[in-house]
Parts: structure tokens; sequence; C-alpha cells
């Protein structure tokens, strides 16, 4: 047995708990002064105290039993109908979830269980363009949902006549990204929602990252593809509000075309010893607070606050795009012209430009096919857009001229990218995973 703390027979004072962990936080991402490039969606201060407050008004409540609590049902029903205007989905019905993860779970059960009571399908299939995030993979492992993968065109969009040929007898789903995580590019939406329908198979269009800030980005009259129910054969969409949605953490949503489609979707168990079960989405207990806090900002920023939040995070993406692209030897992958983007070298070690980048203090995201760095922009990494690009600027130079990184991960990407055997690679990942919750 390793030596972890044991529970103590004495409690300590609120005052040191809370000491506790301020000390234990030293060396966590530093994303409130802009230096992480991922996972936190950071809109300012004034945002995180509502959100603050509105969660610890609902911490207790329990969005499980929408008859104890009609203040979580009404915030989840509009938080729904927000989101069904936003996509122009007149008659779109959902639930919300814990995260995007489960919004796609459900988008895939509901799918499969669909097309098992519709179409007597019993070895379902799903089409699914390479750059659609795992949690397709993680839906077609645990609901045994046989993934066909298929590689990207040249600019980084699903390629819409491979994905024609991947479609068979057994397909139940057809999905598309808007925008994709790596690339940050959007899926040609329209042409495989067509090919969906014309084939008669569901098609997701999965906006966990886009979902709220594509409807701004068009009224701010931003070069915005197609994407919503506004598209014929889009048949469901997730959209993460703890993304661009500037909610706490723990809320997405993910909506159908019709309510009839949603039923898939639900758990009813009406033998329980312990009396009738309804359960909407995978979790049991739905903590309150993230509903709650969802409600809270939607109702707090308003379209305006939205449309301001996605202009600075647009304006200040494009900077940086511009700005990297004129660092000597990098380049983008592909056209992004939204708020995540990857960037790659043909002439420098990418990872090694990673790592000196790191030892300046800049977390960013290491991307595999192809090697790549990766940016998400947020509303605080407006004030640091400059400041990152003289680093980079430095350190791309520095690395040109020959002179060695600083040590960091980069041999252990150039290893894991370079393993010919996929199954080795992700049990050398189980492996470290053993470690790090050991
Ligand atoms: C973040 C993301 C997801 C998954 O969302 P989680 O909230 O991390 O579970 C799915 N799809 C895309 C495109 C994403 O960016």
């Amino acid at each position: 047995m390793p030596k972890t703390p044991r529970l103590t027979s004495q409690g300590m004072s609120h005052q040191d708990v809370l000491a506790k962990m301020r000390e234990l936080r030293a060396d966590d991402a530093n994303w409130r002064e802009g230096r992480t490039w991922s996972l936190v969606y950071n809109a300012g201060e004034d945002i995180r105290r509502l959100l603050a407050e509105a969660y610890t008004e609902f911490m207790s409540e329990n969005g499980l039993s929408p008859l104890a609590f009609p203040s979580l049902r009404t915030f989840e029903s509009e938080v729904l109908a927000i989101a069904a205007e936003l996509f122009q989905g007149e008659t779109a019905a959902g639930t919300m979830t814990s995260g995007g993860t489960e919004s796609i779970l459900m988008a895939v059960k509901t799918a499969r269980d669909f097309a098992r009571a519709e179409k007597g399908i019993t070895a379902p299939e799903m089409v699914l363009p390479a750059s659609v995030h795992p949690a397709f993979q993680k839906a077609a492992h645990y609901f045994d949902v046989k993934p066909i993968n298929v590689p990207l065109a040249a600019d980084f969009r699903a390629d819409v006549a491979a994905m024609r040929a991947a479609v068979g007898p057994n397909t139940v789903l057809v999905v598309g990204s808007a925008p994709a995580y790596p690339h940050g590019v959007v899926d040609p939406i329209t042409e495989l929602a067509a090919m969906a329908q014309e084939k008669g198979v569901l098609f997701h269009v999965d906006a966990c990252l886009g979902g709220f800030l594509l409807p701004f980005a068009r009224k701010l009259g931003h070069d915005v593809p197609p994407f919503d129910f506004a598209v014929p054969g889009v048949t469901s969409m997730s959209a993460d509000l703890h993304k661009y949605g500037y909610a706490a953490k723990g809320a997405s949503l993910v909506l159908y075309r019709s309510a009839e489609l949603r039923r898939y979707q639900f758990f009813t168990y009406a033998d329980w010893c312990g009396g009738i079960y309804a359960s909407p989405s995978m979790a049991g207990t739905r903590p309150g607070g993230a509903i709650a806090a969802a409600w809270a900002i939607l109702k707090y920023l308003g379209e305006e606050g939205y449309l301001k939040l996605a202009g600075t995070v647009l304006d200040t993406a494009r900077t940086l795009r511009e700005g990297i692209a004129a660092v000597p030897g990098l380049k983008l992958l592909g056209e992004p012209k939204l708020s995540v983007f990857a960037f790659s070298s043909d002439t420098l070690d990418i990872y090694a430009l990673g790592d000196a980048m790191e030892a300046r203090g800049w977390k960013l995201d290491r991307q595999m096919g192809p090697p790549a760095l990766h940016l998400m922009v947020t509303p605080a990494h407006a004030k640091v857009a400059e400041p990152f690009l003289a680093d980079l600027r430095e350190c791309a130079a520095s690395l040109a001229s020959g002179a060695p990184a600083p040590e960091g991960s980069a041999a252990m990407y150039g290893m894991l990218g370079a393993m010919p055997d996929r199954r080795e690679a992700a049990d050398f990942i189980r492996q470290f995973m053993d470690a790090i919750y050991e």
C-alpha cells in the first residue's frame, strides 16, 4: 500500500482547510494570467464571481427529480429553449448534461436505440471524421457501436466522398464537427447532412466547442458556414455551456430535432423496490449548481455580452494566427477562422518549440496528427497575445540557430507519435495513467 494521508481522527478548522487547499494549488496551470491555452474558458472575474454564487446557491439541489425542484426544471428548460433558438431548431428538444462527453454519449446511445427500434439494426456502426472528439470513440466503446474512422481531406475537414463511401446498411449515425477541436475548422455540414438524409441515417453536429461562439460570430459578420438545425438532415447537436457559454464546469446540452427522437435517450425502470426510476441522461444525481450557474450566465451576459466576448475572442485569435504565420518556419494547419487552431513547422522540431515556450511559462497542447502545437483562445488571452508572440518569435529563432531546447516532453511525444503500433501507444498511456492515479 502506498503511504497516503488517512482520515485524521480530529478535523481541521474551516480556515486551515482552505489554507491547505490554496497551498496545494501552487503548481496548478496558471490560467488566471492567460498562460494556459486549453482547459479553462476564462471570461473575467465578474463572471467567475457570479458563477460561484449561483453555483453555491444551488449546490445541494438535485436535478434528478424535476418534480422536487421546479426551480431547476425552469433553469434547464430555459437554457434548452435559448439554445434551440440559437441553433434554429423550432421543434428541438433535449436535456442538459454534465459535459460534452456526456452529451455525445447520449447522442450515440439515442441513435443506436432509434436504429434498433425503427430499423432492426443489431450491429450498429457510426461514421466519424478523424478529427472528431475522442468522446465518440468512448461512446463506441461503451455502447458497442463500431466506429468507422474516415481520414480527413487535405484541408483538415471531413472528406464528404470518403464519408459517403463508409456509410453502410448498419450505419446508425454520421457525425460532423462545428468546429473540430484539433484544427478549428468547421466540417462541410450541409453536404454531410444531405448525404446522411439521402441514406436515411441520423446526423449529429458536434458543436460542443462552437455552439456558443458561432451564432455570435455570424452576427458579428464573420464567415460562419451553416452548422445547425436550419440545415436539412441535421438530427442532433451537442453544445458545451462550460466552454464558450462561460458557465461553471459540469454544463453542456444535447438537442434533437424532435421530442420523439429524444425519447430514445431516456432511461426508465418501473420494477425497482425503491419505486419508479426515471433518468434523462447518464448521470443519476445531477448537480443543481451546474444547471443554475448555466442559467445565471446566460441571463447575466445576454446577447450583448456574448457578442462582446465573441468579438474579443475572434479578434485575439486573428492577431495570434497572423503573428504565428509571420514567424519564419511556422505555419497554420488548414484555414482556421475561429477561436482554436494548430500550427506546425517543416523546419523546426515543433515539440521542442513547445518545451521552449513551456520554460517561459506558456502551456500549449501538443498534437500528433500531424505534430503540432494547439491554441484555444478565450477573452483572457487578449492581453497576452503580444507577449506570447514575442516569446514565440524568440524561441523559434533560437531553435533555428541550432540552440538546444530546454528539457521537456518533446522526446516522449516524438516517441509516442512514431510508434507504428497504435495499440502499443495506447498501452503506454494506460501505464502512465496507472502511475498518475496511484
Ligand atoms: C471539449 C469538446 C468535447 C468534449 O467535451 P467535455 O466537456 O470535455 O466532455 C467534445 N467535442 C468537442 C469538439 C470539444 O471541443
